[in-house]
């Protein structure tokens, strides 16, 4: 049997996220997200009083980064709010940018959301069962909307890469996903957004 057959295969908690047998496993904190929320001032206060606390994690399995090889995994985005926007992922593009990707949302509320490179903005509903679709070329980013952690299963060929710098570069994405006054979610203009050249 070649090495690569998965005796073992990884496993996923559906309610939680946690994948055993992960390759790889990181943690987002406040303190790690400068810059990728519109307030500022409530940012430095979230992370004045939570520095450590966890924004989103993710658990990978990769077996190589060749080409036609996959990646996949899970992340959790946990609920939260920084002035009025709702707690998310940096967001990226992939390196190589005609590579795709899928996100299955396993538990929680949220909002997929994707930018195409002419700045068109498209916003997919994240419930248990979305299997949503990120093109190539798009930027892409999960947006917990709801109280409890969001988990979504992700796949992307393993030679994709991640560009966060662009959504800096940018001061986000054209739109935020903000709280709604009745209680829900909307999308709003990001008035600091400066397309990308
Ligand atoms: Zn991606």
């Amino acid at each position: 049997m070649s090495d690569w057959i998965q005796v073992t295969p990884p496993r996923v908690d559906l309610v939680n996220g946690a994948m055993e047998g992960a390759t790889r496993h990181y943690v987002k904190s406040y303190a790690d997200l400068e810059g990728i929320f519109e307030d500022v001032a409530a940012f430095e206060a979230r992370r004045a009083a939570a520095a450590d606390e966890v924004a989103y994690e993710v658990d990978e399995y990769r077996s190589s980064d060749n080409a036609g090889d996959l990646a996949f995994g899970t992340s959790r985005v946990y609920p939260g709010l920084v002035g009025r926007e709702f707690n998310m992922t940096r967001g990226h593009v992939h390196v190589r940018g005609d590579r795709a990707e899928l996100y299955y949302c396993l538990s929680g509320h949220g909002v997929l959301l994707l930018q195409e490179p002419g700045g068109a903005a498209q916003v997919v509903e994240l419930y248990p069962g979305t299997a949503a679709y990120v093109p190539p070329f798009a930027l892409h980013r999960s947006v917990n909307v709801g109280h409890v952690p969001l988990v979504t299963l992700f796949c992307y060929p393993s030679d994709s890469g991640q560009d966060y710098d662009v959504v800096f570069g940018a001061h986000g994405m054209r739109l935020l996903v903000v709280r709604d006054p009745s209680g829900g979610w909307t999308v709003a203009e990001n008035p600091a957004y400066v397309p990308p050249t």
